[in-house]
């Protein structure tokens, strides 16, 4: 209860008993849950509507004691391996999973706050259907399934589906089902690392993302790319980071960070290059050049116009502080160098990347820090997205299925996306 010291007697004997009456409200609902289950919406007792024990026991539901469920964080596209502390049948915390490769029992702020989607108030708790007002209607799963049913039966091949986070057992499901009925799926994010794979194909000649060892590295330099907190697998990074900058054996690993813009990576960063948007290009060059000079690189030659005074020139960074850096990452065994998130989303984007793949050639990373096969498959991107909606709009998809994506709000308008 909280009062001002000017408030009325009165007016305290009234908050007092509304206090009772929720405490009484509140002990009313501990136990009745205490021998079943609560049918509660939310965390507030306000819209309580039944309260309904079981009539048979559910064995996995003891009250007072926790069951645990293992499951995948779809937060991002990484998917953590989550452990779901459930009391009599509700998520009441996330934790990392110990025994998960990818985040071995750790979870950022974002998944930790999973539970929030799932309790968010906010949420759609039934089907909605248009109405000729524009507005949406509550329908019965039963009438939403009919409906969807009777429009593909129609459709015949011209469905089209698109899929967001991925892969997941239910987006298989979706692109087999699309799949069986003639028509296609495209898989799209919209940070999908499209610069990044263009530049693999250009570079190795595979359109694939490799996997990055940053606990391996002895000198790591980032072009843009947030890896500790949005590009790639973020909680696999941050434990290798935290192997490889942490103090072991007399020895840390050092990290720069290049880019225009602060974030959490470059907040953790030895050094910080804060080269103007779209300049970062040079200084992979330069890191390419002196890594090929070092270790005797048949790239040397195609690389010696990019001197430290040619890079200064074009980024205004003092070419003495560009070629010690040059140098130490040369020097490193192994280093990596990776490039991404906003500096992968300019029109000279696939030359960073192309240029960071050069530095990591040169160095001999390949195989050390950065390995391909052990990363994941890039998603459609973009074009494929547009190509779909030229579709649409020539009349050749008549039913559109989208899951787990949102390009009505992530597209830029020239996608020309309309609901
Ligand atoms: S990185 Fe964070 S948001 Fe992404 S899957 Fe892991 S815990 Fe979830």
């Amino acid at each position: 209860m909280t009062m001002r010291p000017n408030d009325s007697g009165a007016a305290m004997a009234d908050q007092q008993a509304a206090d009772d009456v929720d405490r009484r409200q509140f002990l009313k609902v501990l136990g009745v849950t205490g021998v079943g289950t609560a049918a509660l919406t939310g965390c507030s007792t306000d819209r309580v509507a039944k309260l309904v024990p079981y009539m048979v026991q559910d064995e996995n539901q003891v009250p007072g004691i926790p069951t645990v469920y293992a499951s995948t964080c779809t937060e991002c596209a990484t998917g953590c391996g989550v452990h779901v502390i459930t009391r009599e049948g509700r998520a009441i915390k996330l934790e990392g999973n110990p025994e998960h490769p990818v985040n071995a029992g750790t979870l950022c702020s974002r998944g930790q706050a999973g539970l929030q989607a799932l309790y968010n108030p906010d949420r759609i708790g039934a089907p909605l259907a248009k109405n000729a007002a524009g507005g949406f209607d509550e329908i019965t799963w039963e009438d939403a399934i009919a409906r969807l049913a009777a429009r593909l039966g129609q459709a015949g091949n011209r469905v089209a589906a698109i899929n967001g986070y991925g892969p997941s057992t239910f987006s298989q499901l979706l692109e087999g089902m699309v799949g069986q009925l003639g028509g296609t799926t495209v898989s799209w994010q919209p940070f999908a690392r499209e610069a990044e794979s263009r530049a693999n194909q250009r570079t190795f000649g595979r359109d694939a993302l490799p996997a990055y060892d940053f606990g391996a590295a002895r000198y790591i330099v980032s072009f843009g790319a947030d890896f500790l907190e949005t590009w790639g697998p973020t909680m696999e990074q941050s434990r290798g980071f935290a192997a490889s900058h942490g103090f072991n054996d007399g020895t840390m690993a050092r990290h720069v960070y290049v880019g225009p813009r602060m974030n959490l990576t470059g907040a953790n960063a030895d050094e910080w290059l804060d080269v103007a948007a779209g300049s970062e290009v040079y200084v992979a060059l330069l890191l390419a050049r002196a890594a090929a000079a070092a270790k005797g690189s048949p790239l040397a030659g195609d690389l010696a116009r990019w001197t430290a005074a040619e890079v200064s020139a074009r980024t205004g960074i003092d070419a003495a502080r560009l070629t010690r850096i040059a140098n130490e990452f040369a020097a490193a065994t192994p280093s990596i160098a990776v490039a991404g998130g906003i500096a992968a989303q300019h029109r000279g984007a696939i030359d960073l990347c192309h240029a960071v793949n050069l530095a990591n050639v040169a160095a001999g990373n390949l195989g050390q820090t950065v390995n391909f096969g052990l990363g994941s498959t890039p998603t459609a991107g973009y074009g494929a997205v547009q190509g779909l909606f030229a579709r649409m709009e020539r009349g050749e998809v008549a039913v559109a299925i989208v899951h787990e994506a949102n390009p009505l709000y992530a597209m830029p308008k020239s996608g020309n996306f309309q609901a």
